[in-house]
């Protein structure tokens, strides 16, 4: 026996799509068969069956109804698998023998985006990474539920590092990679928990990109000229953060590039198959255009998770989030995550956040208006995917009416007031505000206001459309009619007056019937099997007049027809039956015209976006009473009580105390900080890093004064105890990271290290701090913060360009007080018995242990002979820098070169070392 034709027909179907789950039509319900079944039955939930197949005999099949498809599909995604979609392409009614079945598009993790909850404030990236020659990667993403297309390259040294970085930022559903590149998807599995999927490596050559990236929308929509052309930066604001050439062609000198776009775009057309008009051009972007933020800094910062539960709770995103649209919360944590180099760029859009500082009319207008605008870039991808039904338009058109207020609204500001009144106005005793801006009127032309303003487009046209057309309350399904507003098509309205008449008169027909019958109780009633009916219980039965037909006997009641009835039913029904194939048609027609509006539409999003993550920056500087920065080139960063934003919002008003900064290119480079545990080192670090990174984003800052000299990286390691990620040995995840400072940071960075080397033994720890702060201090030059509870290396202040800091408490017989004040200077102990009694520690161990730290001390001064233990064991371990020959050994390192495992072995062969020369001096002593 033969496979049954239709059998055959899934074969071949399924034969084309080996590594998705097959939804293959079949009346009401997608089917699945064979191993895919098995597959998904368990996922799913559903009952695994069996199906007569010919000659394969009965196979294992699975099926979920059409209507509620998308939930299913849901988690198949969620659980990594894609999805076929085979649908029957033709009416079943009209087919001749078999039904034509076709896939219509490939689910996948990465371009499920109906799966995602409206108005999400990040993207759903797929990515697609096209290794190059000489270790170079080239990174496309692309988010089709909002647009969104992006390309960039990493080479040179440490580009793996910086690919991995870069995915750890944009945090990937899926990642698409060339076949056999499994090297690849483990560096993309550690940095985000995207499904990985392989594609076969010749999509993924530069030279195949411009065909790919041209056929990914509509043919010959997007020539090649214009392709390129659209890779200049969208704007200056764009120009100046983003790219750092004013147009670049991608196809000759960003190959890599090229390769991951056109990659990616081919999967696309592949797996979407349809004009993805809302694509917007592919926008390449340098990572040089931004400051550098790895992965372990973008962790240790808090920037958008918080460290203990990965939540939004606690990080800056959350304090400086005062969005009302999904864009406008993308737009920010963008923002966010790529903080400009630009003093140029980022003064723009401090112009514009102060302008909506000062004016909280205008704040104001602009933040009710952005409430009423929905998701603008994912209703445009609905659209794009014809699924956005009725109520997705009446979204879509309210929006717009909104967005053009939000112009006017920006228009009328621009002329109403002038510069003068900002000026002047509220708080003039601001340090660094306008002073200086020569001609600065609130929304003149160069402000980045006024030429967001410019780009929301005119859809004038799509809101009278939607308004006429559009019914106001429209039901969420499209097949039952409720679609269209009355008077738009005189078809419609004569079919509804048809159906309203035959209602009305089956209305009526109860109470004459009744007088008519005498049957008090006598119901008029419908079911969808017998339609309308009228109703007698069988105690009236004998009062039924002859022209009533019976159709159905109940236990209590018969139910009747009379020809009258049928006529009005016929009516009734046949109106509806054409009203809701009418108005799905005219649905259909409106929606593709609007469709053809998307590209309007999109770049009316992203202005709507841009005002509303301004105005969010200037409602954070609002509340925060956050100060404006000032930013130069100039290399140093001059903070005056500068605040950390997140602590002091859990303190509360007046609980935090703050704090100075003063670091500069020269005398005052590296600051060591000493103080106890809990005084405020970590938090003081941290502010320094947020407040610089809050500047160069564009932000308003929490301090009275600063300026900041911009840094081209923030580089940051938190000691072992503090680090709450796992995996790794703790400790071999610190020099990890102290590796990635030390090879990539420069003269121009910015590096916070949080007591670097507690994660080992007390000598080691301090040799590695020492040498690594006499790294920095001497080869990099770096702006650098460093805390440290060993007070010992306070002596390192004798290098150039090192001076210590240490973060007061008072103690007093009854113990200490933090006073959380950073002053100049160093601590001299530990305090660690006094943190130890804050804590509650029993007496009797508190007790002890003050006995013990005396003996110690004693014993070592007795020992040396001179002063305290410290600087005991500081000379006997580091006599001179270039006579102890381990130290030489570390001044001679290589760091940048040094594979981890590696720098342990040196470092067990160092402590050998040193041990060993302590060891043989003791037993000298002790022949004595
Ligand atoms: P350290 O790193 O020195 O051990 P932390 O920076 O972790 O100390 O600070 C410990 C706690 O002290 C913080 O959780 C915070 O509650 C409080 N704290 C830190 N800095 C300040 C400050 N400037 N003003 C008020 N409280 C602070
Ligand atoms: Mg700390």
């Amino acid at each position: 026996m033969n496979l049954t034709p239709m059998m055959k027909q899934y074969t071949e179907i399924k034969k084309e799509y080996p590594d998705a789950i097959l939804f293959f039509h079949l009346g009401d319900f997608y089917e699945m068969f064979l191993e895919d079944a098995r597959k998904a039955a368990p996922v799913l939930e559903v009952t695994l069956t069996s199906r007569d197949a010919g000659k394969l005999g009965r196979i294992p099949m699975c099926g979920v109804p059409c209507h509620s498809a998308a939930g299913y599909i849901a988690r198949l995604v969620n659980h990594g698998f894609k999805v076929a979609i085979c649908e029957q392409l033709e009416d079943t009614a009209n087919a001749k023998g078999l039904v034509k079945r076709g896939v219509t598009r490939v689910v996948t993790p990465g371009t499920f985006f109906e799966g995602l909850p409206q108005d999400q404030g990040r993207n759903n990236y797929i990515i697609c990474v096209a290794p190059a020659s000489a270790g170079s990667y080239g990174l496309a993403a692309a988010d089709v539920g909002t647009g969104d297309f992006t390309a960039t390259e990493f080479s040179g040294p440490g580009a793996r590092e910086r690919l991995y970085d870069e995915v750890f930022r944009l945090q990937p559903a899926e990642a698409v990679l060339p076949e056999g590149a499994k090297e690849l998807a483990g560096l993309v599995k550690a940095a985000a928990p995207a499904a990985i999927g392989f594609y076969p490596e010749t999509f993924f050559q530069a030279g195949r990109a411009a065909e790919a990236l041209a056929g990914y929308r509509k043919e010959g929509d997007w020539p090649r000229a214009q392709m390129e052309s659209a890779l200049h930066c969208e704007n200056a604001d764009e120009r100046g953060k983003g790219c750092s050439r004013e147009s670049v062609s991608l196809f000759t000198e960003y190959g890599a590039a090229a390769a991951a776009a056109g990659a990616l775009a081919a999967y696309l057309r592949e797996t979407q198959k349809r004009d993805l008009a809302h694509m917007k051009a592919v926008s390449f972007y340098t990572p040089g255009g931004y400051m550098l933020l790895d992965a372990a800094t973008r962790r240790n910062l808090e920037l958008t998770r918080s460290l203990q539960d990965g939540g939004r709770r606690g990080t800056l995103l959350e304090v400086l989030d005062f969005t009302c649209t999904g864009m406008g919360g993308r737009r920010l944590r963008d923002w966010l995550e790529q903080p400009l180099l630009s003093p140029a760029a980022i003064e723009r859009r401090l112009d514009a956040v102060a302008v909506l500082v000062e004016d909280q009319a205008l704040r104001e207008a602009l933040r009710s208006g952005l409430k009423k605008v929905g998701d603008l870039e994912r209703l445009a991808g609905r659209l794009a995917y014809g699924m956005a039904n009725a109520r997705d338009l009446l979204t879509l058109k309210d929006s717009l009416r909104e967005a053009a207020r939000l112009k006017e609204v920006l228009a009328r500001h621009s002329t109403g007031k002038s510069g003068g009144d900002y000026r002047q106005g509220g708080n003039s005793g601001e340090p660094f505000h306008v002073e200086g801006q020569g001609n600065y009127s609130s929304l003149s032309a160069g402000c980045l206001l006024h030429e967001v303003r410019e780009r929301f487009a005119d859809l004038a046209d799509v809101v009278s459309l939607i308004d006429g057309a559009i019914a106001p309350e429209p039901p969420a399904v499209l097949n039952e009619g409720g679609l269209i507003r009355d008077g738009y098509s005189a078809e419609v309205d004569r079919l509804r007056a048809v159906r309203r008449d035959g209602r009305g008169y089956i209305a009526g027909l109860e109470a004459k019937e009744r007088e008519r019958t005498g049957i008090k109780s006598l119901k008029v009633g419908y079911n969808r099997v017998f339609g309308y009916y009228i109703e007698v219980t069988k105690a009236n039965l004998s009062l039924v007049p002859p022209d009533y037909q019976r159709r159905q006997t109940l236990a209590y009641a018969e139910r009747f027809i009379t020809p009258e009835l049928k006529d009005y039913e016929e009516m009734v029904l046949g109106a509806e039956e054409r009203l809701n194939a009418l108005e799905y048609e005219l649905f259909h027609a409106v929606r593709e015209e609007v469709a053809g509006a998307i590209d309007r539409i999109l770049r009316t999003a992203r202005a709507a976006g841009e005002i509303d993550a301004l105005q969010s920056l200037a409602m954070a500087a609002v509340r925060g009473n956050y100060t404006r920065p000032q930013v130069n080139d100039g290399g140093a960063i001059m903070i005056k009580d500068g605040r950390h934003p997140v602590v002091e919002r859990f303190l509360g008003p007046g609980g935090f105390v703050p704090n100075d900064t003063a670091l500069d290119g020269t005398a005052r480079r590296v600051a060591i900080i000493t103080g106890p545990n809990m005084a405020g080192k970590s938090t003081y670090m941290r502010q320094v890093a947020l407040i610089v990174l809050m500047a160069q984003m564009g932000s308003f800052v929490p301090a009275a004064e600063a300026v900041i000299g911009v840094v081209d990286r923030i580089l940051t390691r938190v000691g072992a105890g503090d680090n709450l990620t796992a995996g790794q040995s703790t400790f071999m995840v610190e020099m990890n990271e102290c590796r990635t400072i030390l090879s990539g940071a420069t003269r121009n960075s910015l590096i916070v290290m949080d007591e670097v080397g507690r994660g080992t033994s007390t000598y080691d720890g301090m040799s590695i701090a020492r040498a690594i702060i006499e790294y920095i201090a001497t080869h990099i030059g770096a702006k650098t913060l460093f805390s440290t509870h060993y007070h010992e290396l306070t002596d390192l202040d004798r290098l150039g360009g090192v001076f210590n800091l240490t973060v007061a408490v008072r103690e007093d017989p009854a113990g200490i007080a933090f006073l959380y004040r950073v002053l100049p200077g160093k601590a001299d102990k530990s305090y660690g018995i006094q943190v130890a009694e804050l804590a509650g520690l029993p007496p009797q161990v508190l007790e002890r242990a003050r006995e013990i730290l005396t003996e110690l001390e004693t014993r070592h001064s007795a020992r040396s002979g001179a002063g305290q233990w410290a600087t005991a064991v500081q000379l006997e371990m580091f006599p001179r820098p270039e006579e102890h020959p381990v130290i030489r050994k570390i001044a001679e390192l290589e760091v940048e070169s040094l594979a981890p495992l590696d720098a342990l072995n040196l470092l067990a062969e160092y402590k050998a070392a040193v041990s060993g020369a302590k060891r043989r001096r003791r037993g000298k002593r002790g022949g004595r």
